[in-house]
């Protein structure tokens, strides 16, 4: 679905698409929560009677791919290679639970 830089959907003032059906950038995870905070910030704007909005930009492309809790291999923002030390600490140890349970505060 189009959606604008401020992340309405084409054709509407209020109504607001993010996640692998906004049709601005890869679909991915990570990128679906980046995109519900901008447009959580543009609904708070429009309920306090805010003219202003934030856009969202693109994300460079990133990968974090686990083989195993030791291994894996990804790429940086930047472009730069990730080495297994790093993918292994970032997603290799829990696949990232443990920052989804304390995102959603359910415990351990
Ligand atoms: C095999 C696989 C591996 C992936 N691996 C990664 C990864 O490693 N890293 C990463 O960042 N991303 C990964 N992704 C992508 C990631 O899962 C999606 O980008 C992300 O889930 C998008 O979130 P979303 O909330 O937009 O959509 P979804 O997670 O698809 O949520 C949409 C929800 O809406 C529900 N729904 C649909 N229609 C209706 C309806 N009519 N009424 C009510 N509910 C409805 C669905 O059941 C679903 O629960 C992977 C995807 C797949 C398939």
């Amino acid at each position: 679905m189009s959606v604008t830089p401020e992340l309405t959907v084409e054709g509407s003032r209020d109504v607001y698409a993010v996640g692998d059906i906004a049709a601005i950038d890869a679909n991915k995870a990570g990128i679906a929560g980046s995109q519900a905070k901008i447009a959580a910030a543009n609904i708070r704007s429009w309920l306090a009677g805010d003219a202003e909005r934030v856009s969202y930009t693109p994300a460079p492309p990133v990968i974090i791919l686990p083989l195993g809790p030791e291994g894996g291999s990804g790429q940086l923002p930047g472009g730069e290679i990730a080495g297994t030390e790093l993918i292994s600490r970032i997603k290799g140890q829990d696949m990232m639970t443990g920052r989804y349970a304390e995102m959603l505060n359910i415990p351990g």
